[in-house]
């Protein structure tokens, strides 16, 4: 196997080498949990939910170690990590309390009675991007394990610290050997190994749309079920009516969180022309205000970009752009960029289209209600978006009117445990989290038995 350094991105300093698997090692995981799902697909729920109970126990208990290594891994900050943390504990403990309320249901029908069981599908495998490694492994983890399948873990290959680490208290907590297995290595082998693999029941994969139609091409050969959480150009909307501070520090944070890096971010703010100026001054305050540095400092904000491919990835959408505004940035080493304004009225510019992923937002004005809706759905994407105004039935005409799987209405927030979160469009197939998970997780099987004497 060859090895593969893991850079810390605010220090440029590797802080681990990892052995990246091949297709040998991917087909010796897919077997083990194979071999591991007979018997745990059998294992009544309650115990199952203790042992997920358990992991999410080691998970508090081992917070700290997880959230540092999540942010040395991915340079986010620490603040960050510790909340992403938390909600990993969170997410085992939801599953493991709705496991048992995945009822099936008995139907009326003629000559019998007719019912349907949630059957767990076998091996899923679970590919995970490196914006927020351990939150979205735990997505696809949780409920897989709760409702009875196996699963193979393939991380991003500059992340996968905090995954491994969850594979070992995984093991800690008692999960019988082959139900959760990690596999480091690259997308273009394993990962695409994993998802054409004969084996597999269902891939889940959550990443960019370009590598997500690969994924569905590869699943194509063997039918294997799959989630797509792919990409966004999500849209914040802010009417003149909006209480104009607090959506602009909303603005803010909801595209320079994570350096941007998060498919959720709200990357173009579309205006009412009347507020602009006004909220312009308010967003470029918002912007400097922004604390970029050593995401292990207290108080930062906003660490540097991941990689710096990922640096030159992220300058490459301003190449010949006006900006507006820049942020403040330290000097290298470390892959940072400074959060930038972009002021345009051009909707259809390169900048205001696709997924920058870093930290840029654009603002566009706008007329009215109607064209809001019209601009914030002109694009291929359909994941996120918010809606800023104190008119309650005009927040929920547009709520409504905009083509996303998720939107807040006067918060740039789009996760929560408990509701479902997906992607319309090209962001995406299915929905995560909630109860959604437990049914994108097992195949429902309809038993009719004849009662005819
Ligand atoms: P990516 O698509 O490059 O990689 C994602 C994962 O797929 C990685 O583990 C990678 O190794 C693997 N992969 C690469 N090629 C593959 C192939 N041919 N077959 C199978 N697997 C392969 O994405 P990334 O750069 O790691 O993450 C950023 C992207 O993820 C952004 O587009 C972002 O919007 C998206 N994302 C979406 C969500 C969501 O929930 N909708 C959440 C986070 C990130």
């Amino acid at each position: 196997m060859s090895t593969v350094a893991i850079i810390n991105p605010a220090t440029e300093v590797a802080i681990a080498h990892i052995e990246a698997a091949g297709t040998a090692e991917l087909d010796a995981a897919v077997a083990a949990a194979r071999a591991a799902f007979p018997s745990w697909s059998r294992v009544v729920p309650a115990d199952r939910a203790r042992l997920l109970r358990r992991l999410a126990g080691l998970v508090e208990d081992h917070a700290e170690e997880l959230a540092l290594l999540e942010t040395r891994n991915v340079g986010k900050p620490l603040g960050d990590s510790r909340g992403e943390v938390g909600s990993v504990a969170e997410v085992f403990h939801f599953y493991a309390g709705a496991i048992d309320k995945h009822t099936g249901a008995t139907i009326p029908v003629a000559g019998g009675v007719d019912m349907t069981f949630h059957e767990p599908m076998g091996v899923i495998g679970a590919i995970v991007p490196w914006n927020f490694p351990i939150a979205i492994t735990t997505w696809k983890v949780a409920p897989a394990l709760a409702t009875g399948n196996t699963v193979v873990v393939k991380p991003a290959e500059i992340t996968p610290l905090t995954a491994l680490r969850l594979g070992e208290l995984a093991l800690e907590a008692g999960l019988p050997a082959g139900v959760l297995n990690v596999i480091t290595g690259k997308g273009s082998v394993v990962g695409s190994r994993l998802a054409a693999h004969p084996g597999v029941a269902k891939i889940a994969f959550t990443g960019s749309t370009e590598v997500g139609r690969e994924v569905m091409r590869s699943a194509a050969e063997n039918i294997t079920r799959i989630t797509l959480e792919l990409g966004g150009k999500s849209a914040n909307i802010i009417f003149a009516d909006a209480d104009l501070e607090s959506a602009a520090r909303g603005a803010a944070a909801a595209v320079f969180g994570n350096a941007g890096q998060d498919c959720c971010a709200r990357s173009r703010i579309l205006v009412e022309r009347s507020a602009h100026d006004r909220f312009v001054e308010l967003l470029v305050a918002a912007t400097d205000a922004v604390r970029v540095g050593d995401p292990e400092a207290p108080g930062t904000d906003m660490g540097p970009l991941v990689s710096a491919a990922h640096r030159r990835t992220v300058a490459g959408y301003l190449d010949g752009v006006d900006i507006a505004h820049r942020g403040h940035a330290p000097e290298g080493p470390g892959f940072w960029f400074p959060p930038t304004v972009v002021l345009t009225a051009d909707r259809r510019a390169r900048v205001a289209t696709e997924e920058v992923f870093g930290p840029v937002v654009c603002v566009i004005p706008v007329a009215d209600e109607a064209e809001a809706i019209e601009i914030a759905n002109d694009t291929p994407y359909g994941l996120s978006g918010s809606v800023w105004t104190r008119d309650v039935g005009r927040a929920l005409r547009v709520a409504r009117g905009v083509q996303s799987g998720v939107i807040s209405v006067n918060s740039n927030t789009s996760v929560r445990v408990a509701t479902p979160f997906g992607g319309m469009k090209q962001s995406g197939l299915g929905r995560e989290l909630g109860m959604a998970a437990l049914d994108a997780y097992t195949e429902l099987k309809n038993v009719f038995i004849s009662t005819a004497p």
